[in-house]
């Protein structure tokens, strides 16, 4: 049995104000049926874990450096994420593969440094409009898959998000026998590729709001979401959490 999780990326929002948002979450989800994660901008995370600390709350990063340290300006490794307090990483979501140029090969390095620090890497894969209109959805999704996957991947310590990129932000969701085929797909391909793929957790993302969780939960192989915008909000992000 898969434990759910709903996960929130707050994307370069929050300030220290913010952190009330958890307080509300704490108090309105106690001992929740699923797993609750936040993943705050990097200079959230060490006030967030404190603020969550003693909850059912856990906080993660957005993304992580490959080498464990070194001359990188500006970058975030695994272990100082782990050092923050994060228990978990997003990795290759789709605005890092296009404003960063991040390839499969990367986020791959990446997950292996998340795993390395003890970090549960959310490992993201999704198709732009363009390739689904051309009909090329599972392909890209397969490759996307097996090129970012470590070997080191179990269920333990990996999830995999499929979020479509036409879908993030945008108010627009898959179908249901949309999201169903890619993540029977997603479902089968973990099977072959890692041992007890069958318990990795499946992750839909792309406009996840209140209005439409249930029935994007009541998907097969859906074990959660990836809630960017509606996870901003406390309330949207519970109700979210109660549809799980
Ligand atoms: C995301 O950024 O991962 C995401 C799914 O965003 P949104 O929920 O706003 O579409």
């Amino acid at each position: 049995m898969r434990r759910k999780l709903a996960a929130g990326n707050w994307k370069m929002h929050g300030l220290a104000a913010d952190l009330d948002q958890v307080d509300a979450l704490s108090v309105a989800h106690p001992a929740p049926e699923c797993d609750i994660l936040i993943c705050p901008p990097a200079t959230l995370i060490a006030r967030m874990a404190e603020r969550a600390a003693g909850s059912a709350i856990h906080v993660g990063g957005q993304d992580c450096h490959h080498a464990d340290a070194g001359a990188h300006t500006g970058e975030i490794s695994a272990p100082m994420l782990a050092d923050a307090g994060a228990t978990h990483v997003i990795l290759g979501h789709s605005e890092r593969r296009a404003d960063h140029g991040e390839s499969d090969a990367l986020v791959r390095a990446k997950a292996e440094a998340a795993h390395r620090a003890g970090l549960t890497a959310i490992i993201c894969v999704g198709e732009t409009e363009t390739e689904r209109d051309d009909g090329r959805t599972l392909d890209v999704i397969g490759t996307q898959l097996s090129g970012s996957l470590p070997a080191t991947a179990r269920a333990q310590n990996t999830v995999i998000a499929y979020e479509p990129v036409w879908a993030i932000g945008t108010g627009r969701t898959p179908s249901a026998e949309q999201i169903a085929e890619v993540h029977a797909h997603l479902r089968a391909r973990l099977v072959e590729l890692i041992p007890g793929g069958d318990d990795v957790r499946l992750l839909y993302g792309g406009s996840v709001k209140p209005s439409n969780a249930a029935q994007i939960f009541a998907i097969p192989n859906v074990d959660g979401a990836l809630v960017g915008g509606a996870s901003l909000k406390a309330a949207d992000f519970s109700a979210i959490i109660t549809a799980l």
